[in-house]
């Protein structure tokens, strides 16, 4: 079974910061069944690691090159181990 995957940046109010995540963090977003690319990007579905954006933040409308989020890439490297 595929396991879709696409990496997103919280989205801050600018570049420099988001509740410490300075904005460069890229977490892993399980894409499931019946769900495209697009239903998460600017979304507030949660990542692998549990991140969500908060308030009123949500996930940044393009994705990232590469998920950069150590506590995603650890539930990947799992996920990956079971397939
Ligand atoms: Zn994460």
């Amino acid at each position: 079974m595929a396991l879709t995957i696409i990496a997103l940046e919280k989205a801050g109010r600018k570049s420099s910061g988001w509740n410490g995540d300075h904005g460069k963090i890229a977490h892993a977003l399980e894409v499931k069944d019946g769900q495209r690319e697009r239903d998460l990007e600017g979304g507030t579905t949660a990542a692998l690691c549990g991140a969500a954006p908060s308030g009123r933040g949500s996930w940044s409308s393009h994705q990232s090159e590469a998920v950069t989020c150590p506590k995603c890439l650890k539930k990947l490297a799992s996920a990956v181990a079971l397939n």
